[in-house]
């Protein structure tokens, strides 16, 4: 068989040193299986290209996508599986944190059948109380707003075989969760659990104000709940404020305190209008991402690539820019 690796990598230089030689040990001791490495950069803008370039120069194994800029996590693990030839596909983080050892007994589960094998993080070494506990509410949230078929606990580190893969590329929306798309399908899958490492080296690249718009893109994407809970907060608030105004009504008619209500008026004015543009700023939300899927963009821009035929296959909504051969190049020939 033929194992696929799909590796996003953003500003990774400080990891690709770990990284790089560890996997191929691994792979050797998978039978019967040869690999290939997909590593997408996701606009680094450190040494990132430049080391992958190099390893990619000694091994044909290795195939690299250079992202024009940088997409996103979540768009760069997409392309790598548009672009994915193996039987089954795994999906892994540059920084060792998702450990390597764990793909034999990925690929054992595979074999068994499951078309998703999904690693299940027990214990979490190196991540921060912060961090931990934002990812259990996140998994909370998400299991009752998105879809109670996502398993707690786990992330991108996946394998998929080769019919969910062809399934997932069929998803070409602009906001993406690949987890929810994972859940969505509901192909049989296999849990894995291992206990999560700190990284090897650098920083994460998801930090806070990252991980709070990635878990907004999981509820909008998938879910319409907050729009039917704000129409709910607006009619309880309506229907609060017109008991209100009978008080007033009653208070101006039958007492003589009315000019007493100054703080409840501003009170309730405040929440109010508040409330308004609360609930404005969500419908408003909803509908810019309905505007940004009507552009129909790309979801990605490669504009560089290595160790891949020279004909590159043409994943729907994506760009492929050739690089520009020196014999072809116009300005050359100036
Ligand atoms: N990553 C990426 N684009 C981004 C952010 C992250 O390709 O905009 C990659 C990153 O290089 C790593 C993986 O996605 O390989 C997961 O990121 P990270 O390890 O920083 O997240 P964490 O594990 O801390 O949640
Ligand atoms: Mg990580």
């Amino acid at each position: 068989m033929l194992l696929s690796l799909v590796i996003p990598v953003y500003n990774e230089e400080e990891a690709l040193p770990f990284l790089l030689p560890s996997l191929a040990p691994v792979l050797a001791k998978i039978p019967d299986c040869d690999y290939e490495i997909i590593f997408v950069n996701d606009g680094s803008r450190d040494k990132s290209w430049t080391m992958l370039c190099e390893a990619a120069a000694n091994d044909p194994r290795l195939k690299l996508i250079h992202f024009s800029r940088n997409f996103g996590h979540q768009p760069a693990i997409s392309a790598g599986l548009d672009f994915a030839t193996g039987d089954a596909v795994v999906v892994m983080d540059a920084d060792l944190q998702d450990p390597p050892e764990l793909l034999i007994t990925m690929v054992e589960r595979y074999r068994e059948g499951y078309d998703v094998v999904s690693a299940q993080r027990t214990i979490r070494h190196g991540d921060s109380w912060m961090k931990r506990k934002t990812a259990s509410w996140f998994y909370t949230i998400m299991r009752r707003m998105v879809d109670p078929r996502l398993v707690p606990e786990v992330g991108d580190f996946r394998l998929f075989s080769h019919r969910a893969v062809r399934g997932l590329c069929n998803f070409r929306e602009q906001h993406r969760f690949m987890r929810g798309l994972v859940a969505w399908l509901g192909l049989r899958e296999a849990i894995v659990p291992f206990e999560r490492q700190p990284r090897a080296a650098g920083e994460t690249k998801y930090p806070a104000h990252k991980m709070l718009l990635f878990a907004w893109t999981a509820i909008s994407s998938f879910s319409a709940v907050p729009l039917r809970l704000s129409f709910a907060l607006g009619l309880t608030l309506m229907s609060f404020g017109f008991l209100y105004s009978f008080y007033a009504v009653y208070r101006m008619l039958f007492t003589n305190t009315t000019v007493v209500g100054w703080t409840s008026l501003v009170a309730l004015q405040c929440l109010f209008s508040g409330a308004t543009m609360f609930l404005l700023g969500l419908v408003g939300d909803y509908i810019a991402h309905l505007y940004e899927e009507s552009k129909d963009r790309p979801l990605y821009v490669i504009d560089d690539s290595r160790n891949f035929p020279p004909a590159m296959p043409q994943p729907r909504r994506a760009l492929y820019l050739p690089p520009v051969s020196p014999d072809t190049d116009p300005r050359r020939q100036l």
